[in-house]
């Protein structure tokens, strides 16, 4: 996927199509798309979802990298890494890449604690022992750590092939939608057990995997605390940032924020609702909201449209 650089800083910039707009997370730069860079990553999008169906699925995903960019790093003793990476951009702290298997941090000159800090929140995660669900598979596994000649680090983490960024899938249906603040709400309530915030959940830390319906909360490691301390920006981090950012992330997959049958007002009123008191209770009242928008769940294919994917309940 082609990169676009920050007029103010050198960054790469992150698409947000539906906006036609390009940000930089790293100096907070915007910058106005014209229509073919839309419709490049229009057709991008589309490739992505297309990617998950089931048929050709291995010749989709071996053609969403024909055009991946490489690039190389040189650790302090010699040794040189390969990244062949689908996505990038330049995040606070570091640039991120998104390879096949792997997601690659390049943390900026002086931020070397900030890597020291990713390792030590994704390290200390604890899991309930009831976990039959192998949660430690949607947090990070650091599988490299480097330091590199010119004294910047590289941290270097594990993801399953067909996990991808969240924003790599631009809109989705609110279906789709439903699925993924399901997932989400489970991984709150694993932070919750481990009394972290992460205050920056949002469609570029979370990645989806569609076929299987699996959300993992990967990046931006170096900005969780613990609960009620004070985050970057000097504010009291509590319960309600995770809750606040699984909020935000759902409403921006949303196509519209008019009730639509794909859309139903349950759907919008808990994107607009107010977090619970804490995750269990969040994930509760997001159970109740999903029955009362959807009915009963049924497991559904991305490319899936409107119909057939949640029965309504005495309605099918
Ligand atoms: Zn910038």
């Amino acid at each position: 996927m082609r990169n676009l650089n920050c007029k103010n800083c050198g960054g790469i910039m992150i698409y947000d199509v539906s906006s036609m707009t390009a940000h930089c997370r790293f100096c907070g730069t915007s910058y106005v798309l014209d229509h073919k860079d839309t419709d490049y990553f229009k057709t991008f999008y589309k490739q992505m979802v297309e990617s998950s169906k089931d048929e050709d699925r291995k010749i989709r995903n071996d053609s969403l990298w024909e055009n991946a960019d490489v690039i190389s790093f040189t650790t302090n003793d010699g040794q040189v890494i390969e990244l062949k990476y689908l996505h990038s951009y330049t995040d606070k702290c570091a640039d991120v890449y998104v390879t096949r298997r792997n997601i690659a941090f390049h943390f900026r000159k002086g931020m070397n604690d900030k890597a020291e800090h990713f390792r030590k929140m994704v390290s200390a995660l604890d899991y309930p022992s009831a976990d039959t669900r192998s949660l430690a598979d949607f947090f990070p596994r650091v599988t490299g750590a480097f330091m590199l000649d010119d004294d910047t680090s590289l941290i270097v983490i594990n993801k399953r092939e067909e996990e991808y960024p969240l924003r790599l899938f631009g809109k989705l249906g609110g279906r789709h939608i439903a699925w993924i603040i399901s997932r989400l709400e489970n991984l709150c309530c694993v932070l919750e057990y481990n009394a972290v915030v992460h205050p920056e959940i949002d469609p570029d830390t979370v990645y989806i995997n569609p076929n299987n319906h699996t959300a993992c909360l990967y990046c931006n490691w170096w900005s969780v605390q613990q609960r009620n301390t004070r985050g970057d920006n000097g504010q009291l981090l509590t319960t309600a940032d995770n809750l606040k950012g699984l909020r935000t992330t759902a409403r921006s997959l949303l196509e519209t924020e008019e009730v639509t049958p794909d859309t139903p007002k349950a759907l919008l009123d808990f994107i607009g609702s107010e977090p619970r008191f804490d995750a269990y209770e969040d994930f509760a009242y997001w159970d109740e909201m999903l029955i009362k928008a959807f009915g009963e769940r049924k497991f559904i294919k991305m490319d899936t449209e409107d119909s057939d994917v949640y029965g309504k309940q005495g309605n099918t």
